[in-house]
């Protein structure tokens, strides 16, 4: 019998399992129903996926793909992003964001971000504006959206489009508005580790207009309308019938997976004042706008300790990550933009010192104290050093 009191000897980063077994036998007829229906694809489950997600985005369309970052791609294609148009990206954000500007041809412009939320930075955006700027792609890095009204309002005054990359934000918001409603389109994510984790890759794109949908459809299906008639040239991105019904037994809780984050990032905060260590390490900022959804709690750690501190964790089995250890505009893919170190240094430094802690829905109690003991352990001697 396992003690609920006794110290963990271990803390996962995530584990998506234990999530998925209290729901086992209900994915599991899920999926037999539809392996008894054949209908693999194109199954009524992936249109109700889409009216569930469209319910929580607030948005009249959304249109289910193969993954977020086809999503990206497919949003950009419908937008009819050309070769040598620019468009706007945080550096400090995961691969895809930038990659699906590049396979289109076009130029990823990429600019700094607010130190505080680590999202793009609205004043970077407007000064790297151009004539050839086509689109901005904010990403709601964390869980938390960006500053959409000002994002929005640049957007507005200089005619160019916005796409959400919300891949790490289902169920945020920003003012009250959904994450994914600000933009001409939004772009979800369901891989495994994000807030509503399928078991594969999938995907989702929302929008109001009608026509906009429409264009998506196409561009996911090889932009071929009436059958064998191409009117485009589009690719293959579907989501599967059997991810969309492992993904609707477990959208009905991702109210609820949302709010153990939001506890889980509360007592973190609570635990690291208590135990004296907010003067140490910064604890995230949660922008008074936002309605975060924590798919990440990412701490600051200055003075060059990010690395000892994460030796300390990986060596007191406390999982950890750091996201993004290299931004963007430092990638070797992307060495023929000309970017180079001091390019963006919000970005630069945050990659530096940001570090990663537990933060997933079934995270117990004691398994956060472990990590919080471990913080501590860690600043106490590192404290004695520097006195000696
Ligand atoms: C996960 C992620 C993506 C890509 O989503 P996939 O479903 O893995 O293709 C894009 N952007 C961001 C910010 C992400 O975190």
């Amino acid at each position: 019998m396992s003690n609920q009191n006794a110290t963990p000897s271990s803390v996962p980063l995530l584990d998506v399992n234990r999530g998925n077994q209290l729901l086992r036998n209900e994915i599991l007829e899920s999926i037999a129903e539809v392996v008894d229906s054949g209908r693999f694809l194109h199954g009524p489950q992936v249109g109700e996926l889409e009216c569930t997600v469209a319910g929580i985005c607030q948005t009249k369309q959304a249109i289910a793909c193969a993954s977020g970052s086809d999503a990206l791609l497919l949003a950009l294609m419908a937008l009819d992003i050309q070769h040598g148009d620019e468009v706007i990206v945080p550096s400090f954000t995961f691969f895809a964001t930038a990659s699906a500007v590049s396979r289109l041809g076009a130029i990823p412009v990429f600019v700094d971000i607010d130190p505080l939320t680590y999202n793009i930075s609205p004043d970077e955006i407007a000064a790297n504006v151009t004539s050839r700027t086509k689109a901005i792609i904010p990403v709601h890095l964390f869980g938390q959206c960006a500053a959409m009204d000002k994002i929005e309002a640049i957007a507005k005054r200089h005619n160019i489009f916005v796409i959400e990359d919300a891949a790490q934000a289902i169920g945020a918001a920003y003012l009250g508005r959904p994450a994914g409603a600000w933009g001409d389109i939004g772009c979800l994510s369901f891989y495994p580790t994000k807030n509503l984790g399928g078991m594969g890759d999938g995907g989702m794109m929302v929008c109001n207009d009608a026509e906009m949908a429409a264009k998506l459809r196409l561009f996911a299906s090889h932009g071929m309308q009436p059958r064998y008639y191409h009117k485009v040239v589009g690719i293959n991105s579907r989501l599967d019938t059997i991810q969309a019904a492992i993904l609707n037994v477990k959208i009905a809780h991702l109210q609820s997976y949302s709010q153990a984050r939001q506890r889980n990032a509360n007592r973190y905060a609570e635990l690291f004042a208590a135990e004296g260590l907010d003067q140490w390490i910064e604890l995230p900022h949660h922008a008074p706008e936002a309605t975060h959804v924590w798919n990440q709690y990412g701490i600051r750690v200055t003075n060059g300790l990010r690395d000892p501190l994460r030796k300390h964790l990986n060596d007191t089995k406390i999982g950890n990550e750091v996201y993004y250890p290299v931004p963007l505009h430092l990638q070797e893919c992307f060495e023929d933009l000309g970017y180079s170190l001091g390019c963006l240094p919000k970005t630069e430094k945050a990659s530096k010192e940001i570090l990663h802690l537990p933060i997933y829905p079934d995270l117990t109690e004691r398994e956060q104290d472990a990590v919080v003991a471990s913080l501590k352990k860690f600043y106490s001697s590192a404290t004695l050093r520097r006195a000696a």
